[in-house]
């Protein structure tokens, strides 16, 4: 149901209606210096009603508007414009906006001015809703504010609608069970991606990926450009992930479908992964997800395979010291390429040893995000303070390392 119109303009609306009567205004642009004022009629009817308050003739239509040039009577071509613009994509929600040539802005509030109204609504804004309105009945698509699939822009001046298609975002855990596998797909060092002999022409230091071997089948369903992938961390490319998997979120970029099955993606990915990756837990998702697991900083387990000759007794006496005093990490050799070089503090939580033999032992690990278990293990050459070699006074080698948990939540 919608509510009566209402509209009862004061003196002082009238009066202003009557100096910018004779203007040349088009219907919508004379009815829209009173935008603002009542509710419930378009701004031509609000024009209706003023001329005839004044007993003035009706508002002609006007292509040569001096606000709007007689853009709101080629509204249709702008709709036409802008279904096209988006064809041959998925899209259920949508947003207008548009691109002005300043001038004419700035003349439309002179005119505001000049005729003493205080009720003006902006050309832009009025055209921008009113394009809305008229894409959503022509496609039955929502006009909305937040949430789009798509943005159109209309660019008045170029006569060209603009269009931005939002990712569509996945999320899910992943297992890694292959200690060969990268997450994201590491593009060649010697070539940086475009392919030499180094890597065989592929432009990657490694054939796949867990982001590659996940993203396959979204890309063929949805016809994405591309994609981007978004771990909650990630493991060495020689650790296994285990557990309840990995949290990551996949992001589709400028998707032509929109509508996922996940069931079907799963099963495809139960094929494409097998032996390698799992992929647990698919959901649909959004960008504040994406947001949500690069800032997550849960605690993780870990299972280590240590070389090292010393009587059980005395790693777990380490431990017990271990557990008891901070630990501090200069940012690794392996990674100092890539991160800056400074000390943090980290906290062992739990640690036990779970096998014992002849020069070998396997421990469990529960950490603070972020400690670099391996640089833990063997002291990276004293940058780990205290580490566990340190601690025992041998050396150490760690022989194999499995993250056993994320602990995002409780598990
Ligand atoms: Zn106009
Ligand atoms: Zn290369």
């Amino acid at each position: 149901m919608t509510e009566a119109p209402v509209f009862d303009p004061p003196e002082s609306a009238l009066a202003s209606a009557r100096r910018a009567a004779d203007r040349g205004l088009c219907p919508e642009c004379y009815g829209r210096l009173f935008g603002r004022l009542g509710h419930g009629l378009t701004n031509s009817e609000r024009a209706d009603r003023l001329v005839e308050a004044l007993h003035l003739p009706p508002v002609a239509a006007s292509a040569d508007c001096p606000v709007c040039g007689g853009l709101f009577s080629r509204l249709p071509t702008w709709v036409e414009r802008t279904v096209r613009a988006a064809e041959g994509f998925e899209w259920h929600r949508f947003t207008c906006g548009s691109r002005w040539d300043p001038e004419r802005l700035a003349r439309e509030e002179a005119l505001w001015i000049e005729v003493g109204t205080e009720w003006g609504e902006s050309a832009r804004s009025a055209f921008n809703r009113e394009l809305g309105k008229k894409v959503a009945a022509a496609t039955g698509a929502d006009g909305v504010t937040e949430g789009p699939d798509v943005v159109f822009l209309a660019d008045l001046p170029v006569g060209r609608v603009e269009l931005t298609v939002l990712p569509v975002y996945v999320r899910g855990r992943y297992r890694k069970l292959d200690r060969t596998l990268p997450q994201t797909r590491w593009p060649c060092r010697r070539c940086r991606g475009r392919g030499c002999n180094y890597c065989g022409g592929t432009g990657k230091m490694y054939a796949t990926s867990v982001e590659e071997i996940i993203a396959g089948p979204f890309l063929k369903a949805t016809g994405a450009e591309g994609s981007r992938f978004h771990g909650m961390g990630r493991e060495d490319i020689d650790a296994r992930m285990l557990g309840r998997g990995r949290p990551f979120v996949l992001e589709l970029v400028r998707p032509r479908s929109r509508t996922v099955d996940l069931a079907a993606m799963a099963k495809e990915l139960e094929r494409d992964g097998v032996g390698r990756v799992e992929v647990v837990d698919l959901a649909p998702s959004e960008a504040i997800d994406v947001v949500r697991v690069k800032e997550a900083t849960p605690e993780k387990s870990y299972r280590v395979g240590v070389a090292g000759d010393v009587p059980v007794a005395k790693v777990n006496e380490a431990l017990g010291l271990a557990l008891s005093q901070a630990i501090a990490q200069r940012t690794p050799k392996r990674v100092a390429h890539r991160r800056s070089d400074r000390v943090r503090t980290r906290r062992l939580v739990a640690a036990r040893v779970v096998e014992a033999a002849e020069g070998r032992f396997t421990l469990d690990l529960r950490t603070e995000a972020g400690t670099y278990v391996k640089e833990w293990v063997e002291g990276d050459d004293g940058r780990t303070v205290p580490s566990l070699a340190s601690l025992l006074g041998v050396p150490l080698k760690v022989e194999f390392l499995d993250v056993l948990e994320i602990h995002d939540t409780e598990g």
